[in-house]
Parts: structure tokens; sequence; C-alpha cells
């Protein structure tokens, strides 16, 4: 299936299931532990690295992933809020800036975890639909076997879209858009067009092994595709920030998208084979990955198994050949 056709079905798809992706599934989950609720007071208040990406936007680190931060308006503009032991931090780096304008990549805690410290102190949470679906209700993470609790109210995106979204701040004007089920069902990019800086979230994971949030609705699919337009938006100078890891050029994002696009092409061959993990895995997939693109995952067998679940969930999109 060609990208076009997988893209327009994702799309005339998405409107029945959109509404769903907030729903925990409960069949067989009795006996699971209920989650202690969230964290909602920061515990950490010693400034975190910040790094100046340009006149306008700085970089805070080791939150424990990265914070994007416009500092030049005043009140400012934040690119996710850090966990919620970390939130006091990153508070702490901004030197006494205030925060106008939360915008959340997606759902993840490690993204999300200060949205109560800095909701509370009165910035507007924006995020995709979904991704304020996915907050406002518990839900459950399968590879753990826990339930999160949703967040407060007052951590909830309430500034929410579901294609585009431009904000102006001072002379910065701020593009997000959806990127549809790259990692989870509501991923977005934020992209400081005047800065030439692009906040991709977990899209782009340069170091870590790539995760595919399939309980989500992410899927290696929509993670290509999402790539793929990134890789248009970006030009030479665009500075990237991943959600982990450091800042890269449109080359290296260019790099993991071609990884990303072969891997789409020799997994879902093997899906529609009926082919699992482990066969993804005996067949040598992640021996091609090493040698085509010099990349190695920690845990390919983890990689490969988030990889068959989504495809399995997304069969229908690429497949019919089972027999
Ligand atoms: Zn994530």
């Amino acid at each position: 299936m060609t990208r076009t056709d997988r893209r327009s079905f994702l799309q005339s798809s998405l409107g029945g299931i959109a509404g769903l992706a907030s729903v925990p599934l409960l069949g067989g989950l009795e006996g699971c532990q209920q989650a202690p609720t969230r964290a909602a007071v920061a515990e950490r208040t010693a400034p975190l690295p910040v790094q100046k990406l340009t006149d306008r936007v700085s970089l805070i680190t080791g939150a424990p992933g990265n914070v994007v931060a416009l500092t030049s308006t005043d009140p400012g503009v934040l690119v996710d809020s850090g966990s919620a032991e970390l939130a006091g931090g990153v508070r702490a780096s901004l030197a006494g800036a205030k925060v106008g304008r939360l915008i959340n990549t997606h759902y993840h805690p490690e993204q999300t975890g200060g949205n109560a410290l800095f909701g509370a102190a009165g910035a507007t949470i924006t995020a995709h639909e979904i991704t304020r679906e996915w907050l406002a209700t518990d839900y459950y993470v399968p590879s753990e076997d826990r339930w999160v609790k949703a967040l407060p109210k007052v951590a909830q995106p309430t500034a929410t879209f579901r294609d585009k979204r431009e904000i102006t701040a001072g002379a910065e004007h701020i593009e997000c858009g959806y990127l549809l089920e790259a990692h989870t069902r509501g991923d977005i990019y934020v992209f400081f067009r005047d800065s030439n800086v692009l906040a991709v979230g977990c899209v782009s994971s340069p170091e870590r092994d790539p995760s595919l949030d399939w309980y989500a609705g992410g899927w290696i699919g929509g993670r290509a595709d999402a790539l793929d337009d990134l890789v248009k938006l970006a030009n030479d100078e665009t500075k990237i920030v991943p959600a982990y890891g450091p800042v890269i050029t449109r080359a290296q994002l260019a790099a993991e998208r071609d990884m990303f696009a072969y891997l789409y092409k020799r997994t879902t061959d093997l899906t529609d084979h009926g082919r699992d993990a482990k066969d993804m895995l005996d067949e040598g997939v992640m021996s091609e990955v090493a040698q085509k693109f010099n990349r190695t995952f920690k845990d390919p067998a983890k990689f490969l198994y988030d990889v068959s679940k989504g495809n399995w969930a997304h069969y229908t999109n690429f497949g019919g050949n089972i027999v």
C-alpha cells in the first residue's frame, strides 16, 4: 500500500475510532493494581541545565526529557512540562519567567507531569484533542499492568485542536500540527517558525530505542509518515528537538525516516504473512537495520513486539493476503 493510500485510509477511519482512544479496555484486566494518583506536587526545585538554541528559544534538559521554552515574551511558551517529580526544576530553570501557554506534544507522564504546576499558575494548556482525552481519563498501561489516574482538571489541556493550530507569541509564529498515530494517537509537532526550532516529542528518537505506544494507537506506518512530514517541514538550518537526546538536524531526521520506511515495509510484509515479533527477530530484521542504517537497539525484542502489536491493530491499512 502506498503512503497516500495509507494516509487516506487513516484519515477516513479516524472519525470513527478517535472517540474510543481514551476508553481503557476492561476485558481481562480484573485484579490489576490501581496505581496511586499521579503526583501533583513538584519535588525538585533546583534548576535543570539550560541551553540557548536561538535568541528567543531555549532547551531545558533532564526533565527527564527535553522541554523547549520561548522566553522572549512575557509570559512565555513551554513545550512539554517534564515529569511531576522534575517539574519544579523546569520552573526554576525559567528564572522567574511566567508561562502563559504550555503545549503538550503527547499524553505521556514524562511530558505532562508538570501540567498541574503550570496550569495552577495560570498557563493555558494546548494539545491535540486526543491527548486531552487520555489525560482526562484513567487509563491502563499493559506493559506495566497498572492503571494511571486522570490528571486533575487544572492540569488538563483546554485549548485543543485536531489538525493544526497557529499561535502567535510576540514576534514568534508557532505552528502546531497533528502527527497521525506516530507514537500515540495524539502526537503533535510544535514549530517555532521564526526561530526555526521544531519540537517533535517522541516521534524522533535519536538515541533511545524508538517507542510505539500501540495501546494508545501508535504504529510504524504512522511513524514513517510523520517522520516524512517533519523532514518536509524542516530545512538544513532547522534545530529539531526530540523528547530525549540531543538536538538533531534535518539530515539526521531524514536518516531516521528512511529507517522507519524500511522497517514499515519489512515488518508489515511479515505481519501480512502471519508472522509475529519473534519471527521478525529470527528473520534478521534488526540486523538488517544495523547494517543499512548503522543503528542498534537495546531491546530489539520489545521494539518488535510493539511493532507487531501495532501492525495487527492496523492490519486493514496494509494487509489482506493471509490465507
Ligand atoms: Zn512518549
